[in-house]
């Protein structure tokens, strides 16, 4: 059999349904060696196993209409992996076998950098470090990060609307968005990627699958806007003794810099021990603990803006004032290298210690310090000994409130326990003070259950209208974000 495409001459050899699409897809984008498939099968927490016939690697944008196509003739269902660091399992297929992965590793072109217009066009598969050192090489500067740059990818980023460290100046994904190219649950292409900001013709349909986990596209490509590079970043590791004290630090910052601050990320004194004790070779940036830290980092492209200035007189008066006890400053480098680790492989230290049971959650950053004082006294009250790992992007109002098991506590057991115990009643308390069950991992299949419990009841109808009507034979990511 030819490998072209000609699904009806296999439909006519007798073949189930995913047989008859993998043998009308090109062998070279298909692999069913299952040592090479089970790559794809688990979610990064291993939280769960599918199972699949095969992977399927496009490596063009028609290369992917033509498998959707095909899948939508013959009711097979797709799933979407980007970098598979997901952690809602929303790139994990089902279990039972009936499902083939997309994988858009291949799909990995750099279409574009237009330097003035401040834009790059770029295929989904590309990793998030390698847009951002190609912004870099021309000058500029992608503002997406998060922690795991390395292996995400930007179709992946902007599908769960990724956050990260920089949405306090930047936005998240969804915010970086000039244009877009996907593919559609029948195959048609969407193209609506050129690169403009001002582009006011009818519903902005992008907006529709910035988000949408794959349930109702597959995005192919995408234009990003870039910012002018920074030229002066500081960064401060500061020491806060009273929590309350975040939100007015904020503030101060913000105005001291004159809006320059790109992070403010919370670390906890608990959070900050488990690591060292977890990475030996890692050292305590201040003199001695503190129950709270800060992590700020403020940059700015302005070359002659005194941004070193402002942060030390931003901390004297602070420190003059008693919110911030000790802190140290990193003007670039291995210095600033080095504090950025202990915020960023705190998860690290958590997986050493046998994972944590994880809070994504969001409150207003006015409500922030009492969300976590309320939640940790949950912990407390309802299980003794749980360690609370508290870490997050506070300045935007989300903190990872995690909770790893006792000391000698088995690990799963304690989780499991935890999650249908003590997790709901967390949850009860963010939304109670507004705020959100979810802030930036998405819903996948992990969060279901809470979208029904918590989600608006019309935003989730009109949710599956969406879905029903975009994709009707439910092709795309079954299972995921709405049921
Ligand atoms: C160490 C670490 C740190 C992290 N930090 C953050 C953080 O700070 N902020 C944050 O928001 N997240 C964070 N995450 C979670 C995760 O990295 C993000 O959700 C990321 O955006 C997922 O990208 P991915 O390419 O790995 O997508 P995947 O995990 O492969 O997929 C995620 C979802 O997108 C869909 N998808 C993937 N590619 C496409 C495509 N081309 N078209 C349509 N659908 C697609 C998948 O079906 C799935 O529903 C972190 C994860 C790790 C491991």
């Amino acid at each position: 059999m030819p490998a072209c495409y000609e699904a009806s001459r296999c439909a006519e050899a007798g073949m189930d349904r995913i047989d008859t699409v993998l043998k009308a897809v090109p062998e070279d984008l298909v692999t069913t060696d299952q040592d090479v498939v089970a790559r794809y099968l688990t979610d990064f927490r291993k939280y769960m196993t599918g199972a699949s016939r095969a992977v399927l690697r496009p490596r063009t944008t028609e290369d992917v209409r033509r498998i959707v196509a095909l899948c939508a003739e013959h009711g097979v269902p797709l799933v979407p992996q980007g970098g598979n660091t997901s952690y809602c399992a929303a790139a994990t297929p089902g279990v039972a076998g009936d499902e083939l992965v997309l994988s858009l590793e291949r799909l990995n072109a750099i279409r574009e950098v237009d330097a003035p217009n401040l834009s790059l066009t770029a295929e989904a598969g590309c990793v998030l470090s390698v847009l951002q050192e190609t912004a870099d090489a021309a000058g500029l500067m992608l503002p997406l990060d998060l922690g795991s740059r390395q292996s995400c990818q930007i179709g992946g980023n902007l599908s769960t609307n990724a956050g990260g460290v920089s949405v306090l100046k930047y936005g998240m994904a969804r915010d970086l968005v000039l244009g877009l190219e996907a593919v559609l649950p029948d195959g048609q292409l969407l193209d609506v990627l050129q690169p403009l900001r001002k582009n006011n013709t009818g519903y902005d349909v992008k907006q529709l699958l910035l988000g949408a986990e794959g349930t109702l596209g597959i995005i192919t490509a995408v234009s990003l806007k870039l910012v002018r590079k920074s030229v002066q970043t500081v960064t401060a590791f500061l020491a806060i003794p009273e929590i309350d004290a975040l939100t007015q630090i904020l503030a101060r910052a913000q105005a001291y810099t004159g809006e320059c601050i790109t992070s403010f990320e919370y670390v906890s004194d608990h959070s900050l021990r488990m690591l060292l004790a977890a990475r030996s070779e890692l050292r305590h940036p201040l003199t001695a603990p503190n129950p709270h830290y800060v992590l700020l980092e403020a940059q700015t492209a302005s070359p002659v803006f005194p941004l070193e200035d402002a942060v030390s007189q931003l901390l004297e008066q602070l420190m003059e004032e008693g919110l911030v006890t000790d802190g140290t400053l990193a003007s670039g480098g291995a210095q600033r290298d080095a504090l950025w680790v202990l915020r960023e492989h705190i998860p690290e230290a958590e997986v050493a210690n046998g994972g944590s049971v994880k809070h994504d959650v969001s409150v207003t950053t006015s409500r922030l310090p009492a969300f976590v004082k309320e939640a940790s006294a949950l912990v407390e009250d309802h299980s003794e000994g749980g360690r609370l790992s508290i870490y997050g992007h506070v300045g935007d109002g989300n903190v990872h409130f995690n909770v790893v098991a006792p000391v000698g506590a088995v690990p799963a057991t304690y989780k499991a326990w935890f999650e249908r115990e003590v997790s709901p009643r967390i949850y009860d308390l963010a939304v109670a003070m507004g705020g959100s069950f979810g802030a930036e991992y998405g819903i996948g299949r992990v969060k279901l259950d809470l979208l029904d419990r918590y989600g608006n009841p019309a935003k989730i109808a009109l949710m599956r209208a969406i879905k029903t009507a975009v994709d009707p034979k439910n092709i795309l990511n079954p299972g995921k974000v709405v049921r």
